[in-house]
């Protein structure tokens, strides 16, 4: 199965997709953890990216649709996959449908912007396997130490209340567009996201379980 997660920053698409991930096996795809890893090795990709990031504008398109292009010829990309963060743009889904590849479900996270800025106050990330934690909705066995491989956690730069605000202006200007995108292909569900995970989960599994389109 092929499955685009939609939504705004901190909706909790990162989460979803590491459940969804286990489930069906399939690679969960996050073009923002990819060009984090390049900041992090100092790639050429990773030097272009930075400012972009870190001011809360999306990184070029050409940028992004070449790192998926690879992403997605890779063996385990077989039997599907599921993309956290990609497409944020109508330029990267027009690109994503020239590539071939028949998307199968896109689904919406829908979380109100006031409860955006709180959310992603709480969020923080492994330095070193990237896993997604939350003070309040999802906390480490022990705190600031990742329960998958003993990594510290620690608040992505990006995640400062004024940049949050910024990638929203952003969202709502780009990416939210995509929700009516996906609707006339007759793709797009639409799940709201709930205070406690487990509810969100819930939905989101249940569209996936529904008979395919
Ligand atoms: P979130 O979903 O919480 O905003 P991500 O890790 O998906 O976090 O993205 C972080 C940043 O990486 C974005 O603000 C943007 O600068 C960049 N980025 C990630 N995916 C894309 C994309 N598809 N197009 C452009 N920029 C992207
Ligand atoms: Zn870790």
């Amino acid at each position: 199965m092929k499955i685009i997660l939609l939504g705004a920053p901190g909706a909790g698409k990162g989460t979803q997709a590491e459940v969804i991930c286990e489930r069906l096996s399939i690679p969960a795809i996050s073009t923002g953890e990819i060009i984090r890893e390049a900041l992090k090795s100092g790639t050429e990709m990773g030097r272009k990216a930075k400012s972009y990031m870190e001011a809360g504008q999306l990184v070029p398109d050409e940028i992004v649709i070449g790192i998926i292009r690879e992403r997605l010829a890779k063996d385990d990309c077989a039997n599907g996959f599921i993309l956290d963060g990609f497409p944020r743009t109508i330029v990267q889904a027009e690109a994503l449908d020239k590539m071939g590849f028949a998307i199968d479900k896109v689904i919406d996270i829908e979380v109100a912007d006031e409860d955006i800025v709180a959310r992603i106050s709480g969020r923080r990330v492994c330095d070193s396997c990237g896993a997604i934690y939350h003070v309040r909705y999802k906390s480490s066995a022990v705190d600031g130490v990742c329960d998958k491989c003993g990594g510290t956690l620690s608040q992505r730069k990006d995640d400062q209340p004024e940049t949050v605000k910024e990638r929203l202006i952003v969202y709502h200007e780009q990416t939210e567009p995509l929700k009516e995108y996906y609707r006339r292909q007759g793709r797009l569900f639409i799940v709201e996201g709930e205070e406690h995970i487990a509810d969100t989960t819930r939905k989101t599994l249940a569209i996936l379980e529904e008979a395919q389109l």
